[in-house]
């Protein structure tokens, strides 16, 4: 089999191919379930591909979209009839017997650490993830960057919320699923979505700033503010807590720590029109 061609494949048929890194991370043995959301008028092609591919269909329940309260985040619910039924959730397997009932414990049920699972089953709603991803002082591994989806739709992870971006289980598994599934994947894409996951993100005033054109000289960073940067206010992505409220800062822009932006000294911004700014660099 083709597995690059696969990539493109997906995205011909509009599903976005993300979907691939966790059929991939199943059928080379990093998991032993995986699962895939869907609209339901893409269920047959994942069917068919899940039949290419020697996957067992091993579980199924139908879902209604709804909007999460706290977050921008769209949350699927039991559809009660298929009539009604938006989308659908499938659990795949190599093994067409698994003895795992997965709606139990999803987060078990897909091998994600165990930190990860107690910290989502004891957040309703998902905006306790985004005051801790965007307002922890730790330092995150940028592997783990699931921010960038705000701005773009590729992500090179299992899609699920780890309990921090500095999660070391979840550094560890992704290791392991970036070992099987990198090399099927077209070079190009994995090198466009590394860059995605690098690019610094600033957090300045209310606004979370991605900007994707930048370089690092000595033990500074240079950002270079054109089109291609793109911003979100956080109140738009979730709800934040007061304790962070009175983090937030106008007058500068502060970097998110990630593990390849640590002991820098100075933050250049440089315009489109020629003029620069220059800050001594404040992490968040
Ligand atoms: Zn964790």
């Amino acid at each position: 089999m083709n597995f690059e061609n696969k990539y493109y494949e997906f995205r011909d048929n509009n599903l976005n191919p993300r979907i691939l890194y966790d059929i991939f991370s199943v059928l080379f043995g990093v998991r032993k379930m995986g699962l895939i959301h869907i609209p339901i008028e893409k269920l047959d092609f994942i069917q068919k591909q899940l039949t290419e591919f020697n996957l067992f269909e091993v579980a199924k329940r139908y879902l209604i979209i709804s909007k999460d309260k706290e977050s921008r985040e769209n949350l699927l619910r039991d559809s009660y009839d298929v009539v009604n039924a938006s989308h659908v959730e499938l659990w795949f397997s190599l093994d067409e017997f698994i003895n795992i009932d997965p709606f139990k414990n999803p987060g078990k049920a897909l091998s994600y650490p165990e930190c990860c699972v107690k910290s989502y089953e004891s957040n309703l709603g998902l905006s306790n993830f985004y005051n801790n991803y965007i307002f922890s002082n730790d330092t995150r591994y940028y592997k783990l960057n699931r921010l960038v989806v705000l701005f773009n739709q590729d992500l090179m992870m299992p899609d699920y919320f780890p309990c921090s971006l500095s999660c070391q289980a979840s550094s560890l598994l992704i290791d392991k699923c970036n070992q099987v599934v990198l090399d099927k994947f077209p070079k190009e894409i994995n090198e466009n979505i590394n860059k995605i996951m690098k690019s610094p993100l600033l957090l300045w005033g209310e606004n979370l700033i991605y900007v994707p054109d930048w370089e690092i000289k000595s033990n500074n960073i240079i950002l270079q503010i054109n089109s291609n940067v793109k911003s979100q206010k956080l109140k738009d992505i979730f709800l934040i807590n007061e304790k962070n409220i009175l983090l937030l800062d106008k007058k500068e822009p502060k970097l998110l720590k990630f593990n390849h932006l640590l002991d820098l000294e100075n933050l250049y911004l440089n315009f489109s029109d020629q003029s620069q700014e220059m800050y001594k660099l404040k992490y968040t």
